[in-house]
């Protein structure tokens, strides 16, 4: 991948252009200078939600998750440590459904917790319950062979 691929800053919101040979190298925000990367899965809000999912050209993975769900605080360490297996390919965040009741209801989360996989503003894979990291990263690399 040697094209440029726009990542958006998690700090900033900037949209930057990163030559595709750089993006493991530890790219920094053109704007803010935090790095773009940093191995934790970022908190998206209704306010910031559509910018991540349609301005990044690396998928975008989201799990919707509440504080009170027994099995999303399990699987919690496991997407964790697929964020820093899946970066910088994929951007790993997390929705508070309890918080963010209308994204929630814009994507018809019936149960918790859900991974959905975007890839510029499309929806290209979903996935209900809990899964540990290897099926996390499985799945994923599944889904988005040959974007
Ligand atoms: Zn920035």
């Amino acid at each position: 991948m040697s094209e440029p691929v726009h990542i958006v800053c998690s700090q900033c919101r900037g949209v930057n252009r990163v030559p595709g040979t750089r993006l493991s190298e530890g790219p920094k925000c053109g704007r803010c200078h935090a790095p773009l990367f940093t191995g934790h899965p970022i908190a998206l809000t209704g306010a910031d939600f559509d910018l991540h999912a349609t301005r990044n050209d690396i998928p975008l993975l989201v799990d919707f998750w509440a504080p009170w769900c027994g099995p999303c605080r399990m699987m919690a360490p496991a997407f964790e440590q697929a964020a820093k297996i899946l970066e910088p390919q994929v951007r790993l965040a997390k929705v508070n459904t309890e918080e963010e009741q209308a994204l929630a209801a814009r994507f018809g989360i019936v149960s918790i917790p859900t991974l959905i996989l975007f890839h510029q503003g499309r929806e290209i894979g979903r996935q209900p319950g809990a899964m540990g990291t290897h099926d996390i990263v499985r799945w994923v690399r599944a889904q988005s062979q040959g974007l």
